[in-house]
């Protein structure tokens, strides 16, 4: 019988670089290895100081760069840890972590960060090299003397993405990773575990473990109001921009936007999309056969390119509209596409700006959310202030996440003997664990804590 000890890396008690070790009989492995969003340099990484030595593996549960981002780092420090993840997340992996070498770089030059980048393009290509694309639903040892043994589930939250099961003898492990119950235009909601898998420990993110309305807002009703308030700017020859991240809820949106307009809910108009969800878009349409069954991945030529933004006369010819513009950043950090999109298009009134994700509130995007007509506010790093003029800025719900209601069934579902809270702000965490049974052995880790988990 294995004793299994975790300890959160990143994302105890945050939402932040997530990073979650289990050791067993002397061995270890990471369950993803992320970088915190709102940090910078080597703050953003998880705290690899706890690892007493090179974990034998890192199992990535989906691309987002809050999962994998810190793997060239880890693998540079443990060049013999390998690297496992579905076959599309490795795909995606590849995609993200070079772009995030080309945005650390430009950061060090604006913002004079002398640790960036934390790693470099022949880091990241060491990691692809060194990384199984392995298959959902199949049983995989980690190395020939290991006693783990892992699976990959569908975890419904992107392309790729994957709840990951992991047994130990005595002892089976179930992490959720970022979980969605129900369908969303391409991506089929969360298979269910069966329940024969027995688990012991789950460990479960907690990222809308403060949402309250879960219930009331509908994927099918928020497209409805989408398409209303799309329709409203477009009649009038405006443009909607719609900031959105590069991973998911870009492939889906376009697809969502591309439907409404087949139905005639939308105007005719052309659909722009930006440079790193394009790129993804090409692995979604590898991959058709991870998407729902019954879901249509339209052609990536239905979508226009916006162009290099930073040149002023592509963003003026951008809004001579009608048109509609899904661009990276989703939260509208500085310098990105939509930032210097949103800088020209906040000067006009018949625009609309709808943002349909999760906003910190540190970032532009919230900033401009909230903000007066009238304020103003900084899109690029060294630029001017820009005065806002343009009222129609709305927020969409389009999660990719699941209710904190489907979080507690899910528990339920799998009925472990301990649950360890993890990947969400402490009211999140304490929510879900003062909304489910008292018969489960809870626990919310901080950052570095090691938990014994009895079997
Ligand atoms: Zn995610
Ligand atoms: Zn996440």
């Amino acid at each position: 019988m294995s004793k299994v000890t975790f300890t959160a890396i990143g994302g105890g008690a945050e939402i932040g670089a997530n990073s979650y070790l289990l050791s067993a009989d002397g061995h270890d492995v990471l369950l993803d290895c992320g970088i915190h969003p709102k940090k910078e340099g080597r703050e953003a990484l998880p705290e690899f100081h706890h690892l007493k030595r090179a974990p034998e593996a890192v199992i990535v549960s989906h691309a987002h760069i809050d999962h994998c981002g810190a793997v060239p780092y880890l693998m540079r420090e443990f060049p013999s840890t390998e690297c496992y993840a579905t076959q599309p997340t490795v795909k995606i992996m590849d995609r993200m972590l070079h772009n995030s070498v080309s945005v650390m770089g430009t950061l060090a030059v604006e913002r004079g960060i002398k640790e960036y980048p934390l790693y470099t393009h022949s880091d990241v290509e060491y990691v692809i090299r060194r990384s199984y694309g392995l298959a959902f639903e199949r049983e995989f040892a980690l190395t020939w003397d290991s006693p783990f043994r892992a699976s990959f589930h569908p975890s419904g939250h992107v392309l790729g993405s994957a709840s990951v099961l992991l047994r130990v003898p005595g002892h089976t492990v179930f992490y959720t990773g970022d979980v969605c119950m129900t369908h969303q235009e391409l991506m089929a909601g969360l298979t269910l575990l069966d329940k024969s898998a027995e688990v012991t420990t789950l460990i479960i993110e907690s990222t809308r473990g403060t949402h309250e309305q879960g219930h009331a807002i509908t994927f099918e009703g928020e497209t409805l109001r989408f398409a209303r308030e799309m329709t409203r700017v477009l009649e009038q020859g405006g443009v909607v921009l719609v900031p959105s991240f590069a991973l998911g809820r870009t492939q889906e949106l376009l697809n969502v936007i591309s439907r409404l307009q087949e139905s005639g809910q939308v105007p005719d108009a052309p659909v722009y999309a930006s440079g790193l969800g394009r790129a993804i878009y090409e692995i979604y349409d590898k991959y058709t056969d991870h998407l729902r069954p019954d879901s249509t991945l339209r052609p990536l030529y239905e979508f226009k390119r916006i162009g290099d933004v930073w040149d002023p006369e592509v963003r003026h010819d951008l809004l001579k509209g009608p048109a509609v513009i899904v661009a990276t950043s989703g939260m509208m950090v500085e310098n990105t596409p939509s930032s210097m999109i949103a800088m020209e298009l906040v000067k006009f009134r018949k625009h609309g700006l709808f943002f349909v994700g999760y906003l910190d509130p540190d970032t532009l995007g919230y900033q401009l959310l909230h903000a007066k007509t009238g304020d103003e506010l900084r899109f690029e790093l060294n630029g001017p202030p820009v005065k806002i003029k343009l009222d129609n800025r709305q927020s969409f719900n389009f999660s990719a996440h699941a209710t904190r209601e489907d979080l507690c069934k899910l528990i339920d579902h799998i009925a472990p003997r301990n649950v360890v809270f993890v990947h969400g702000d402490p009211e999140a965490t304490a929510w879900m664990r003062d909304n489910t049974d008292s018969a489960y052995r809870k626990f919310i880790p901080t950052t570095g804590e090691a938990i014994e988990l009895d079997s």
